[in-house]
């Protein structure tokens, strides 16, 4: 079987990189037919500057524009649904993504949320509870998708590049329905429906830390592209130090059959991993064994719902409310009982693998649950199961406070590290 071709740029002309990072795969008009409609799809799911890295480089986006033009496309368009809770228009104006864009002379520019002319696409063999997606026409229809994902760490899915970006192309409803699902065997679901032609993946300034918002940018200074997703975030994990095998969704992938993840079936191309091997600071899979002061069961949890515990946690401290919740006991993953003896409003059921105990506790709804609602499940001891109203306001308040602490851990985290 041959092996996925996944291709390493370093630098800093951005230019420069997308030109080399292409040329494995023929370069780009090997990629592109001419004369047809090709949709770039970057993670503009947020309004936070250029600097911050939550969302993928401007300059990356217009490079690619440029690059793009060379094959002698009908249309280049930019497309993107930002997350639940967030205007696409305006992610894309605060990223600087639709300023480079236009400057670099995209056609046309989507906001698929507000997009009416979807078609119904059925799921065959669905993993997950949903059964059909519906889609923008215009996405479905074009001859080109290049998915564009900036690395991060990420707190449901413990980073987020190729395979996660993708989430952005469906709309509110749908997005909310995989939330309210198996969101991995989800994602594979709408990946065995719609499969861009390639990944370029932004690693100029990926995050560390706890993503995907509250971020901390670090050089990095590559890009990697590949036609396989799977192929593109397993060598993007092992070129940043992070193992593939303790991510929950590199096996669903791959028994969905959407690419590969041993290195084995995997050709570089471009520098070695080793030249360009940095490590990030990814906290989502360090245990729980700094926390003792809670009562956690988390046998059989997936590692979505361990990350946003472990976000969980820290936000709490960051809020000044660790100490004053240690009274509960948290329970994560499936189970075959609950303990005994443990009052209602000090039992957090976290997550829809154990909902058919939320009468015995505070249930937080999910799988997993949305970032928020565990710590305001916890503060609040009411049951959060649905994304509301306000939603963006009291994070708008929390977020500056749970950076300034990130900041700290990370200080701390780089002292250890010289000692
Ligand atoms: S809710 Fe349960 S099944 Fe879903 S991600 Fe969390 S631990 Fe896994």
């Amino acid at each position: 079987m041959p092996k996925s071709i996944v291709s390493i740029a370093k630098g800093v002309d951005v230019e420069k990189m997308v030109h080399e990072v292409l040329a494995p795969f023929g370069g780009v008009k090997n990629i592109i037919k001419p004369k047809s409609t090709v949709v770039l799809k970057p993670n503009a799911g947020h309004d936070a500057p250029p600097e911050s890295s939550v969302n993928t480089n401007p300059e990356l986006v217009a490079a690619v524009i440029r690059e793009v033009r060379r094959a002698n496309p009908k249309e280049i368009i930019l497309a993107e649904a930002s997350a639940i809770g967030c205007d696409t228009m305006e992610c894309f104006e605060v990223s600087g993504i639709l300023k480079a864009a236009e400057d670099a002379g995209v056609d046309k520019v989507i906001d698929i949320k507000q997009d009416k002319d979807l078609i119904k696409m059925p799921i065959r063999d669905a993993r997950s509870d949903i059964s059909r997606m519906l889609l923008p026409r215009f996405l479905v229809e074009a001859e080109h998708i290049i998915n564009m994902p900036i690395f991060k760490s990420h707190c449901s899915m413990v980073f987020t590049c190729a395979l996660k970006n993708m989430k952005g192309v469906v709309q509110d409803k749908v997005h909310y329905q995989m939330h309210q699902t198996d969101l991995a065997a989800a994602m594979m679901d709408l990946w065995s429906i719609i499969r861009p032609d390639l990944q370029l993946a932004d690693l100029i300034r990926p995050s560390e830390g706890f993503g995907p918002h509250a971020t901390l940018p670090t050089d990095f200074g590559c890009l990697v592209a590949g036609r396989d997703p799977v192929a593109v975030d397993a060598t993007v994990c092992r070129m940043v130090g992070l193992d593939v095998n303790r991510v929950a969704y590199f096996e669903p992938a791959r028994e969905r059959g959407i690419g590969v993840s041993d290195p084995d079936q995997i050709e570089i191309h471009g520098p070695s991993i080793e030249d360009v091997y940095k490590e990030l600071w990814l906290p989502y899979l360090e245990g729980f064994d700094k926390y003792p002061e809670y009562t956690l069961d988390t046998e059989g949890a997936c590692s979505s719902c361990l990350g946003l515990v472990q976000l969980t946690l820290e936000k709490l401290k960051s809020l000044d409310e660790y100490d004053k919740n240690s009274d509960v006991t948290i329970l994560v993953g499936r189970k075959s009982g609950i303990p005994e003896g443990v009052e209602h409003d000090k039992l957090i059921l976290h997550g829809d693998c154990l909902k058919k105990y939320r009468k015995h506790g505070v249930f937080v709804g999910g799988c997993p649950p949305a970032e928020p609602h565990p710590v305001w499940a916890i503060v609040d001891r009411k049951d959060y199961t649905e994304i509301g109203p306000g939603l963006r306001e009291r994070m708008a308040v929390e977020g500056p406070l749970f950076e300034k602490h990130m900041h700290k851990l990370k200080q701390q985290r780089d002292k250890d590290r010289q000692n």
